[in-house]
């Protein structure tokens, strides 16, 4: 009897459950939101994968918004009562591992919201959220503006680089995209649309740049705006010792900007990995591969100096001037003269060389981390010489270069190591195949796990944690502020799910 009512029990709560079970892949939307969800297979595909090409999270489906007042309306009803899905802004999906996903919930796909209005005075441009940096540096220097600071990679979108930081060589100077944001439209969980900026709403402001997508959805980004230059000096130069290498990026990133450099990074050509010497005259080339065997490791110093018709006379004096005072190995130096377009979409040509090889769509266990100046000699020698120089084969790029940290703005949600004035970049970009992913990640766990043992005090950049108690070291002093804000600007926690953090 016991066994039957048991049985019972059984059936009525499978009989409730499984329903709901399938319900949960398919969102119904009432008409009244005049919403149209996309699911055909090929659109749900896509839309669970990202360019870190290691997780896989199906969605329920996937919104193309015609203009952000859709978003509003979604997220309204969503939020609306019992927490019916969660929602994720994708820009092009270029995260690591599945932080613009969200399983069985809605995809926003924000590059539906394009569009860049450059202002009549030439101080900023007004960028949708999905816009891609790429349309952005076009738009504006069709008139000849241009945004100041910049990824190495353009085909990222302005919401996506904005929620994390967007740092490259440029941030020295100028400091990450985030720090040259003038105001921003956002939606915030709760379907509010608000209008933010270090006046209006600066909470709200604060926390969505680098809020890696949990305060709301940025629709409009007021983008500071200078004069494009037409041309750039494009320089590498070679170092066998690492102080001189480090030594000669320090005091570059703290010149004035009329005597330096206006772009600066670095990195690493190791005997263990692939040497692309294509940058250097063909005649070079082999002793450049054989400078690389010979050292083990050889450091790539790589500045770009801007100039245009006003400073076209003195440029080579500039250039010469500079480079005379850097100690990098006698003859190993070599300079390209490109458009700004072109140096500035320079991974584009990477990314094209790496789709017809088949090497793009691959597995990419990326490690970012942010080192302070003063450990970085023992970064080199515990996690360069001692880790990465002693695996079989690395396959990927290594890149390190410092940066300023005065640049950064410490009232925003965005984390970088904040020991000291000079921090270094640091990018781990090594391709996989599916069968070593683990292998890689190991060596990634290997390398946080040598730095924290030997007291460097890493801060990790587009990082993935899974537990609560990373996340909150992660954000330190800052976490009381970041929990403080999801629960103002999205108390049922529907924005950007697969970051993990709460
Ligand atoms: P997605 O992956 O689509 O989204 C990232 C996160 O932001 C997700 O949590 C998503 O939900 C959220 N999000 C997206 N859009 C919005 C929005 N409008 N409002 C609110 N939240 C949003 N980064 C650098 O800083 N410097 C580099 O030099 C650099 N180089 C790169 C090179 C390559 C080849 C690649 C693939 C990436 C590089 N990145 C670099 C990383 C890149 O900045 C991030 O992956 C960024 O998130 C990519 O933008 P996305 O549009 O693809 O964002």
């Amino acid at each position: 009897m016991a066994n039957l009512r048991l049985m019972v029990i059984l059936v009525t709560v499978l009989i409730y459950l499984l329903p709901s079970c399938i319900k949960s892949l398919e969102i119904i939307l009432p008409k009244s939101l005049n919403l149209t969800l996309l699911n055909d297979t090929s659109t749900i595909s896509a839309a669970s994968q990202d360019f870190g090409n290691i997780t896989t999270v199906k969605p329920g489906g996937v919104l193309c918004p015609s203009s952000p007042a859709e978003i509003s309306r979604l997220l309204s009803y969503a939020a609306n009562g019992e927490r019916k899905f969660q929602v994720a802004a994708r820009g092009q999906g270029h995260s690591l591992k599945g932080q613009a996903s969200v399983l069985d919930g809605v995809i926003i796909n924000m590059t539906c919201l394009s569009g860049v209005v450059v202002s009549d005075d030439m101080k900023y441009a007004d960028v949708a959220g999905g816009a891609l940096w790429v349309d952005v540096l076009k738009k504006t220097a069709e008139k000849g503006a241009s945004p100041v600071s910049w990824t190495d990679y353009l085909h990222v979108s302005v919401g996506g680089t904005l929620s994390n930081a967007g740092i490259g060589g440029e941030v020295f100077r100028n400091g990450p995209q985030i720090s040259n944001v003038l105001e921003l439209d956002v939606i915030t969980g709760k379907g509010e649309m608000l209008t933010c900026s270090p006046q209006l709403n600066s909470e709200l402001f604060d926390g969505v740049l680098g809020g890696l997508g949990q305060f709301g959805i940025i629709t409009r980004a007021r983008i500071v705006l200078n004069h494009a230059p037409k041309r750039a000096k494009w320089i590498r130069m070679l170092y066998s010792d690492f102080t001189a290498f480090t030594k000669d990026q320090e005091r570059l990133i703290s010149m004035a900007n009329d005597t330096g450099v206006d772009y600066l990074e670095g990195q690493l050509f190791m005997s263990n990995g692939v040497v692309d010497t294509s940058f250097f005259p063909p005649a070079d080339q082999s002793k450049v591969a054989d400078l690389v065997k010979s050292h083990g490791i050889i450091y790539v110093l790589q500045v770009a100096k801007y100039y245009d018709d006003a400073t076209l006379p003195i440029i080579n004096q500039v250039i010469d001037k500079l480079t005379k005072t850097l100690s990098y190995l006698p003859g190993f130096i070599s300079m390209h003269d490109v458009t700004y377009f072109d140096f500035l979409n320079r991974v584009k040509a990477e990314e094209d060389k790496l789709r017809s090889l088949g090497l793009w769509d691959v597995p990419h266990p990326w490690l970012n981390l942010f080192v302070p100046k003063s450990q970085i000699l023992d970064f080199h020698q515990g996690v360069v010489k001692d880790i990465l120089l002693k695996q079989n084969s690395t396959s990927g790029l290594t890149l390190l270069y410092p940066t300023n940290r005065n640049k950064w703005d410490n009232r925003m949600s965005a984390m970088i190591t904040d020991e000291e004035d000079v921090v270094y970049v640091i990018g781990l970009l090594q391709s996989a195949t599916p069968q070593n992913v683990p292998e890689v990640e190991s060596v990634n766990e290997k390398i946080i796990r040598v730095c924290k043992d030997s007291g460097i005090k890493i801060k990790q950049y587009l990082m993935h944690y899974t537990r609560k108690e990373d996340w909150v070291e992660h954000f330190g002093t800052k976490w009381s502020d970041f929990s403080r804000r999801k629960d103002l600007f999205d108390p049922k926690k529907l924005l950007s799910p697969g970051q993990d953090i709460f």
